[in-house]
């Protein structure tokens, strides 16, 4: 890592929060994969591009837009559980998500220069947040997770980042996010924080951008070269 823009954006801060999925694992792709499939089993089209742009969201809360869209109606406990289910089941065909080789390169740095290192993610399945710890060995620990229990509300709701800041003790100003996804990166600027948009996915930059990130990278490569 050169003397990049991320090391000029570093000065002074004393944290940076991390997204989990499409920030630290490249895991967004089966994720909407799994979401595709579970409502296609049900004769429901939920297009891999709208996963995309409603990342973040809880399961019932994604469940619940995607039947107001299609049926203009909630769904019932019923029809949530079962679709929850099937994402669920489908998810474990999928390999192993791995994580993204510039997350580790840039938490190298930070523990280096003392950054503290935070993951703020609406998931909640303990087989997530377990690998975390464990591909993330050295740089995460459990008390530095926020996840989808620690929280009333999903992003795009600021409780998810003033969450971490108030457990961290650190001012907004302190700190630095890293969002993938548009309702992320609303739910981090409603925290009032300096927030980088990483695009991993495949929304259109436009998209991210209009969720109003301070900065947009193409990609890892893009941010830590
Ligand atoms: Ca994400």
């Amino acid at each position: 890592m050169k003397n990049s823009r991320i090391q000029d954006i570093l000065i002074g801060r004393r944290a940076v929060f991390f997204d989990m999925d499409g920030v630290l694992y490249d895991s967004m792709g089966a994720h909407a994969d799994a979401w595709n499939k579970a409502f296609f089993h049900f004769g429901i089209d939920f297009p891999h591009e709208l996963v995309y742009r409603n990342e973040g969201r809880t399961a019932q809360s994604t469940i619940n837009l995607v039947f107001m869209q299609n049926e203009e109606r909630q769904a019932t406990e019923s029809e949530i559980q079962q679709i929850y289910l099937k994402k669920t089941e489908l998810i474990e065909n999928y390999p192993e998500a791995i994580p993204f080789n510039g997350a580790l390169v840039l938490m190298e740095v930070l523990k280096k220069e003392g950054i503290e290192i935070w993951v703020v993610t609406g998931s909640m399945q303990d087989k997530f947040l377990d690998a975390l710890l464990n591909d993330f060995n050295g740089f995460i620990s459990k008390e530095k997770i926020i996840s989808g229990r620690d929280v009333t509300h999903c992003k795009p709701h600021p409780e998810p980042y003033l969450t971490a800041l108030e457990k961290s003790g650190f001012k907004a100003s302190e700190v630095v996010v890293i969002e993938n996804a548009p309702l992320g990166i609303q739910s981090a600027k409603a925290a009032g924080i300096f927030t980088i948009a990483l695009n991993t996915g495949i929304l259109n930059n436009n998209i991210l951008r209009e969720s109003g990130p301070d900065l947009l990278f193409q990609d890892w490569n893009d941010l830590i070269k």
